[in-house]
């Protein structure tokens, strides 16, 4: 079969493989659409960081490079272990890519999603999304509901970390809602922040086109950054701030961005990765009670279904809509050309681009 392998940085090779072994307890796929994320593109920038280091291998999976890639997939199960239950032949499914150690403290503590060891199907693992067929653990597989077309089922991964996102920074019904950056991520927050009830949701995003897809699943008011005072704007417009602001960049001007446009005793969730340093002060939290949260990916572990689960019912009942994000549908063949060189052209007007092998 196909599949983009990753040998590091600038090194995706689309090749022939055979297919990856089926355990007992795990499923086969066969992939309808993979999205390309932005961690699939800081791998091609600047990794390994997720993939195994060179001469290494994971401590979970005992991968090595090259290692496929693709962690948002969905398709259909062609076969299924002799062990792997909840799953059959036929069934159009979603996988959370996840796979956790199961004995760290984190994972002790219930808190998967900050496993140690953690590793990834389509980053340290032995299958991808980017491929002809992937072989997941059963336990990781997450059913597309009648209705939902396949396709669909490859956003449920991005719409999961807007979920874990906005149920991490506590944001009640009502309340009024910032969001700096409308990438993949920044859209599927303002889609899960408005299901959640939401008053109003500002968006701030230098990009035209993305600014035009948040308002069309969303948000209220959207501000060019690079024009206009989106943070006076929107405070402003909130009486001083608004009580839930999202943070997903991870630069300095974004980040401080988000605090300021955020009320006293209000809330900031950083969900932008990044190592970048983003100059705080204290006071900007001390003497007006803000607090700021860390939100990392979607519950894993044996809570994987759990996020995964809240997507696919809102992709059921029309609350969150995938179709303005994604900018592109291409062939495995052209991933690097008009995928990942696209997606990194600072130009570039894509979102969401699915590979479709
Ligand atoms: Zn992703
Ligand atoms: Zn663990």
């Amino acid at each position: 079969m196909r599949v983009a392998n990753y040998y590091g940085p600038g090194d995706v090779r689309v090749e022939s493989v055979s297919e990856p072994d089926l355990g007992p307890d795990e499923v086969r796929i066969e992939i309808a659409a993979c999205g390309i994320c932005g961690t699939d593109l800081h791998e091609y920038e600047e990794g390994p960081d997720l993939t195994p280091e060179e001469d290494t291998s994971h401590p979970l999976t005992g991968v090595s490079l090259p290692v496929p890639l693709g962690h948002e997939f969905s398709g259909t199960v062609t076969a299924v272990g002799d062990e792997a239950e909840g799953v059959a032949v036929g069934d159009e499914v979603t996988a959370n890519p996840a796979m956790v150690c199961g004995d760290c403290r984190y994972c002790a503590e219930g808190r998967h999603n900050l496993c140690e060891s953690v590793a990834n199907t389509g980053l340290s693992a032995k299958s991808g999304g980017f491929a002809e067929s992937a072989v997941v653990p059963a336990d990781n597989v997450v059913q597309l509901p009648d209705g939902v077309p396949v396709e669909y089922g490859a956003l449920v991964e991005p719409f999961s970390v807007g979920v874990h996102a906005t149920r991490r920074s506590g944001m009640q019904t009502g309340d009024s809602v910032a969001v700096f950056g409308a990438g993949p991520i920044g859209i599927s927050i303002v889609q899960a922040a408005t299901a959640a009830g939401a008053k109003e949701v500002f968006v701030s995003e230098p990009r035209a086109k993305r600014r035009e897809i948040a308002e069309e699943v969303g948000a209220r008011t959207t501000l060019d950054p690079t024009t206009t005072e989106a943070v006076d704007e929107i405070t402003d417009a909130t009486d001083g701030g608004v009580d839930v602001a999202f943070e997903a960049v991870g630069i300095e001007p974004t980040f401080k961005a988000a605090i300021e446009a955020t009320k006293r005793g209000g809330q900031i969730t950083a969900v932008g990765i990044s190592d970048d340093d983003v100059g705080l002060t204290p006071n900007e939290l001390v003497v007006v009670e803000r607090t700021i949260t860390g939100s990392n990916g979607y519950l894993s572990g044996p809570l994987a279904d759990r996020e995964f689960e809240m997507v696919t019912s809102f992709l059921e009942s029309g609350e969150f809509d995938p179709e303005p994000m994604i900018t592109a549908r291409i062939s495995l063949e052209d991933i690097v050309e008009e995928g990942f060189e696209k997606l990194l052209d600072p130009e570039s007007e894509h979102v969401k681009i699915l590979v479709e092998p």
